[in-house]
C-alpha cells in the first residue's frame, strides 16, 4: 500500500508537500533473521562470502533489500560477533557499505578512511576481525568520483589532509595508461587510479602483514579488490 499525503511536524504545522512515499511493508515480508553464530561462520568458506555479498549487491541494485527486525538482532548480538568479512571503505556518505551488500547486524566488520588505502591501524582491524573474530573475506572496496582521489590526482594541501593523501599518492603515480590532462577533470585517469589504488591496498595487506599472509595461503580467508560504481550501485569485483 502507498500513502501519499502531507507531511506535518509534531507541532502540526504543514511543512512541505509531500514528495516521499511512505511505504508500508507488511509484517511477514521482514526477515526475521538471527545474527551469525558461531557455527554458522565456522562453516562458510571465503568463497561462500564471496558470492553472499555479491548476490546482497544484485538485490541492493534491483532495489530489492531485505527488512529485517533491527531491534531484535539488536538485542541477539549485544554479547557477541561471528562476522563474515571485514570490508574496507572510504568514508565517503554515498557509500552506505552494509546497505550496498544488504547485510544487517553482525553481518559484517566495516573500517573506513577516506581514500580506503591500507596502514598499521587498518591492517590491525584486519587482524582483529580475521584471526581473532573468524571472518572469512577481506575485501576493499574502492568507490567511482571519489573526493580522496580526485584531491590526490591534483596534490591537495590542507592540514591533515595533506599526509593523508601521501598513501594514495603511489596509485596516482602508476596510472599512466589514460590519455588526457592528469588533473581530476579527467574520468578516465579517476578510474584508473581508483582501480589501482584498491590493486595496491590489496597486495599492501599480504606484504606487511604475515598473519594475513599465511591465513590467505591457508585457505583460511579470501582478500579481494572491488570498486563500487555510484551511478548504477554496482561493485565491480577486480
Ligand atoms: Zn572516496
Amino acid at each position: 500500500m502507498t500513502i501519499v499525503g502531507l507531511i506535518l511536524f509534531s507541532n502540526g504545522i504543514k511543512a512541505q508537500q509531500a514528495t516521499e512515499e511512505i511505504i508500508e511493508i507488511e509484517k511477514s515480508r521482514i526477515l526475521i533473521e538471527s545474527v551469525l553464530s558461531a557455527e554458522e561462520q565456522a562453516a562458510l568458506t571465503p568463497l561462500d562470502v564471496l558470492n553472499s555479498l555479491a548476490a546482497g549487491n544484485e538485490r541492493f541494485v534491483g532495489n530489492d533489500l531485505t527488512a529485517r527486525d533491527h531491534s531484535m538482532q539488536i538485542r541477539e548480538s549485544a554479547s557477541s560477533q561471528y562476522p563474515k568479512a571485514i570490508v574496507l571503505s572510504c568514508v565517503d556518505s554515498r557509500v552506505p557499505v552494509e546497505d550496498v551488500f544488504d547485510k544487517g547486524i553482525g553481518d559484517i566488520f566495516v573500517a573506513r578512511v577516506a581514500g580506503n588505502f591500507i596502514n598499521d591501524d587498518i591492517l590491525g582491524s584486519m587482524e582483529f576481525a580475521t584471526k581473532v573474530a573468524g571472518a572469512k573475506l577481506i575485501l576493499v572496496l574502492g568507490h567511482e568520483n571519489c573526493g580522496a582521489i580526485h584531491a590526490a590526482i591534483d596534490g591537495a594541501k590542507l592540514g591533515h589532509i595533506t599526509k593523508m593523501l601521501k598513501n594514495i599518492q603511489p596509485a596516482v603515480k602508476m596510472s599512466t595508461q589514460s590519455e588526457g590532462l592528469r588533473t581530476s577533470k579527467n574520468r578516465l585517469l579517476v578510474h584508473e587510479v581508483s582501480e589501482n589504488n584498491v590493486r595496491l591496498a590489496t597486495e599492501k595487506i599480504t606484504k606487511d602483514s604475515s598473519i594475513l599472509k599465511a591465513m590467505l595461503e591457508n585457505g583460511e580467508i579470501a582478500i579481494k579488490g572491488a570498486v563500487y560504481d555510484m551511478d548504477t550501485g554496482v561493485v565491480n569485483f577486480l
